[in-house]
């Protein structure tokens, strides 16, 4: 299922959805669907240089205004015939009576009983539809000139000629709008003569982290500080994504800085993602100050880790009645490893959608865990895990140390997440996983 073709819900109908579902643990792919259905596509298109699109968002269909290739052409060193002139049984003889180099311009028709000899790329002289690679001729030159005799069998008419329009037709849609642009697209783009191309506004992302206990780097480190790390790694993570990114630093558990700061945000960005101060029944500012400026739900999700969740919509006029709510909410929970799950299974697919993109789903490896794995069914966890191939070079999966929600060298180790899905009971050591690898989502 794409969740993302579903019609869009209000956050009002999704809170009524969510209420049918047990309030500690709303399963991670309802969870997904009821984002995707909440968040809107940014609009603003710009158009950029090829070079500058990498990784931007195709606005519109691009419509190939040529055929790529534009003629007919040898896709092999050899000689160009008439196919309808090959022998079934004995040897077909024919004189040599021109060459083609790539580059050159159409040459003159050829007669009955001749051949062009022609490289790759050259354009196929009128009438001749099939080349025989050089290596299968035999050829014989006297004072008439140059003939090649190909053997019966080497060639059926029409091999190794590459059509004219075989990679884009002209009028045909080359690329799809929602086109997340990689490196092929832009050498087709190029080969369309094309030097600019549609896309969408970059999506502008805020982020800050929240927490009395939290230390810039820089700073001194009192007793019962730490420094703030999660700013980085959704840094890190939403950089690979191409957003534009506004960093408002770190916020302490304090109401009115709080709601000066998310106040700033949401005027500012598309989408505000904070960390920290989520959790269900925690003496926290950071709930009630998102409650207060926007229509945000506090969800629990059945996963492990990351399991507080706040998503919704986030004003620009403090307690003000009718507040404006025009940034999308992310709010994560604090630790480390939670923030970055939660990340990759919500808040990434979202962005993509926000950003116009066609979200598809990521491709997963099936590996052998290297060790037995106790799970409950009734929620997805996300174990860090390091695969590599065994020695008959099927992939297995070494689960990563400590897995504590807290423990950030667990992901810096791992690389990949292996995956147990929602009804998914214990693994026996030897079975088989998902495993997202890092590589391809980052
Ligand atoms: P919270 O969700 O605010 O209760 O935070 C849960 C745990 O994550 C606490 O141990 C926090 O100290 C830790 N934490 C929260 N935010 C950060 C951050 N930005 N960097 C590092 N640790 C954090
Ligand atoms: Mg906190």
């Amino acid at each position: 299922m794409n969740p993302a073709a579903s019609p869009p819900m209000t956050l009002e109908q999704i809170a009524s959805c969510v209420s049918g579902y047990d309030p500690n643990a709303l399963p991670v792919a309802q969870a997904r669907e009821f984002i995707a259905r909440l968040v809107p596509t940014v609009s603003g298109i710009e158009s950029v240089a090829i070079r500058s699109a990498l990784g931007r968002v195709l606005a519109h269909d691009v419509i190939s205004p040529i055929d790529v290739p534009a003629a007919d052409n040898s896709a092999m060193d050899g000689y160009a015939l008439r196919g309808g002139e090959l022998g079934a049984d004995a040897p077909t003889r024919l004189r040599v009576v021109g060459k083609g180099f790539a580059g050159d311009a159409v040459g003159a028709a050829i007669a009955a009983g001749e051949c062009v000899r022609i490289m790759t790329g050259a354009v196929m002289p009128p009438g001749l539809d099939t080349v025989v690679p050089q290596e299968f001729v035999r050829l014989d030159t006297n004072s008439d000139g140059d003939a090649i005799s190909v053997p019966p069998g080497v060639v059926r008419a029409g091999d190794n000629r590459r059509l004219a329009g075989e990679d884009l037709a002209r009028g045909e849609a080359a690329l799809r709008a929602g086109r997340l642009l990689r490196p092929a697209d832009l050498g087709m783009l190029a080969s369309l003569g094309q030097a600019e191309v549609p896309v969408r506004r970059r999506l502008r992302v805020a982020f800050f982290s929240t927490g009395n206990e939290l230390r810039s780097i820089g700073e001194p480190l009192p007793p019962g500080c730490v420094y703030d790390s999660n700013r980085y790694t959704l840094w890190g993570m939403l950089q690979r994504l191409g957003v534009e990114l506004l960093d408002f630093g770190v916020v302490p558990d304090d109401p009115v800085a709080l709601r000066r700061t998310f106040t700033e945000a949401a005027a500012a960005a598309d989408a505000v993602i904070t960390s920290g101060g989520v959790s269900v029944g925690e003496a926290d500012h950071t709930k009630q100050v998102m409650a207060e400026l926007g229509d945000v739900l506090f969800w629990r999700i059945a996963m492990r880790p990351g399991r507080p969740m706040a998503i919704g919509r986030i004003g620009t006029r403090p307690g003000a009645e009718g507040r404006v709510g025009n940034a999308v909410l992310f709010g994560l929970p604090g630790n480390p490893v939670a923030v970055m799950v939660t990340f990759y299974a919500f808040v990434r697919d979202a962005l993509l959608a926000m950003s116009g993109a066609q979200v598809e789903p990521l491709p997963m490896l099936r590996a052998a865990c290297t060790s037995a794995i106790r799970k409950k069914p009734g929620r997805t966890e996300y174990q860090r895990g390091i695969v590599s191939r065994d020695e008959r070079g099927e992939w297995r999966v070494a689960i990563t140390g400590s897995q504590g929600s807290g423990i950030l060298r667990s992901m810096s180790e791992a690389n990949g997440l292996v995956v147990l899905h929602h009804e998914q009971g214990n693994v026996d050591a030897g079975g088989a996983v998902d495993v997202l690898p890092f590589d391809g989502l980052v």
